[in-house]
């Protein structure tokens, strides 16, 4: 008997022996279950075959049907489903992503198929970044941050981009999970939880700090652990990745020219001359326990109590000249994938640059924070010397130059950098240090 071909928009309840072609473009994780003695499985997948239209389809079956269904059926394959059943979507149902459609069809094992697309896919593969819905209508991030924690588990939409791939972990019996750092102009970070099976395995094709994610559906809830408010994917999330949209490329441009960054090696320094808030080191350390703003600036007089740069304390770290992310010192190049395919196709001597990374303590009438850093460029400026000079000075010649600020008054500019989903600590990085001028320094300085 020949099979009727229809679109998703043209299907009606009474369809039937029918075929309709599309691509996943989404697929749930596989369950199993016990039935009569028997393990059985079910799946199931969002098919979608032009800009408007897309339906939920469920494939029930033996387990075994269901895992060879699991392995070869992903999203982003076209495929054309056959002889299925049509019914029409229940209202009560709140599991199963939302629709266009109105019906949904369900295949059970030896009643109904579904098979690999033989024609030209190029149609379909477009879809997969075309967005479902406007992208106008998504929430920002900051949005979510100051959500109240008891509307936790409610469904939004968000345009992000991935900051960060976190490794995936494994979880006993379950299958894994991935977390992802997302930001976008409102928030430097977020988490998001990904507990889908088949978009952990698409995530490993997503760009740092260019892919884009229309995240429509997602849940967020508060995390004891992260003490904020966390992303995690439902059953009913849908994700479209790289979502043709004006508002997704501005994104994506900002990103791109944000002065965001990874690692702690920062070129994009604030303007030295306008930072003239004199602030204590326990105003600072208050600051940091209280406000909500990931970057803050202050002029600081305070003694530099340690500065190790002549002993066998390590002061200089070693990024890769590609991504910019810290290496070990012992290492000689970075082992993402990228970074060696870079390598590979233009041939350098060395992949990475030495810069200074020196800790250093601060103390005044207040108290001490031991853990600010004097950095790069600006280490260099201050000490007097490149690093590359530097390492060749013998010891006595090292500790001349630290008793130069060892001990004594100075002002300290500080770029005060607070922890964020996207920075595990915060940094307290020196921009500037200056012997003080003990006039400026009693006329400045505050008791608190
Ligand atoms: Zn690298």
């Amino acid at each position: 008997m020949s099979l009727n071909n229809f679109s998703i928009a043209a299907l009606h309840p009474n369809a039937n022996n029918f075929k309709i072609t599309g691509i996943i473009i989404g697929k749930s994780n596989m369950s199993t279950f016990e039935k009569s003695g028997q393990q059985n499985g079910v799946v199931k997948f969002i098919i979608r075959d032009s800009n408007d239209h897309y339906i939920n389809c469920t494939v029930w079956g033996t387990a075994q049907f269901i895992e060879e269904y699991n392995v070869q059926f992903k999203i982003g394959q076209v495929v054309n489903v056959l002889r299925s059943k049509i019914s029409n979507v229940r209202h009560d149902n709140s599991f199963d992503p939302i629709t266009s459609s109105s019906l949904q069809l369900t295949v059970n094992e030896g009643f109904g198929t579904v098979e690999c697309f033989d024609g030209d896919v190029a149609q379909f593969v477009k879809l997969l970044n075309v967005p479902l819905k406007s992208t106008d209508l998504a929430l920002n991030l900051a949005d979510i941050a100051s959500a109240n924690p008891s509307d936790s588990g409610d469904f939004v939409d968000l345009l992000v981009v991935v900051a960060k791939l976190k490794p995936k972990r494994q979880l006993k019996n379950k299958g894994s999970v991935r977390d992802v750092i997302v930001i976008d102009q409102t928030l430097p970070g977020m988490f998001l939880t990904i507990w889908n099976e088949a978009w952990i395995d698409r995530s490993d094709s997503w760009d740092e700090m260019s892919t884009t994610l229309h995240l429509i559906n997602i849940s967020f809830k508060y995390s004891e652990f992260q003490k904020s408010n966390i992303l995690e994917t439902r059953t009913r999330t849908i994700i479209i990745v790289d979502p043709k949209s004006e508002r997704s490329t501005a994104l994506k441009d900002y990103v791109l020219n944000s002065t965001l960054s990874l690692t702690d090696f920062d070129t994009s320094e604030p303007d030295l001359a306008s930072i003239t808030t004199v602030m204590t080191l326990r105003q600072i350390a208050d600051r940091i326990d209280s406000s909500t703003e990931s970057v803050f600036h202050s002029l600081t007089y305070a003694m530099v109590t340690h500065m190790d740069i002549d002993g066998w304390s390590p002061f200089y770290s070693r990024r890769c000249i590609h991504c910019n992310c810290q290496i070990r010192v012992k290492e000689t190049s970075c082992n993402k994938e990228n970074c060696s395919i870079f390598f590979a196709e233009s041939p350098l001597d060395e992949h990475y640059i030495n810069y200074f990374n020196i800790p250093i303590s601060l103390t005044d009438h207040t108290g001490t924070i031991e853990q600010c850093r004097l950095i790069g460029d600006t280490a260099e400026r201050i000490i007097g010397h490149t690093l590359h000079d530097f390492l060749k000075l013998s010891d006595a010649e090292r500790t001349a130059i630290k008793w130069k600020f060892l001990m004594e008054r100075c002002s300290v500019k500080l770029w005060i950098k607070r922890k964020t989903a996207l920075r595990w600590n915060t940094q307290i990085v020196i921009v500037d240090c200056q012997l003080a001028n003990p006039a400026e320094v009693l006329e400045k300085i505050k008791v608190y």
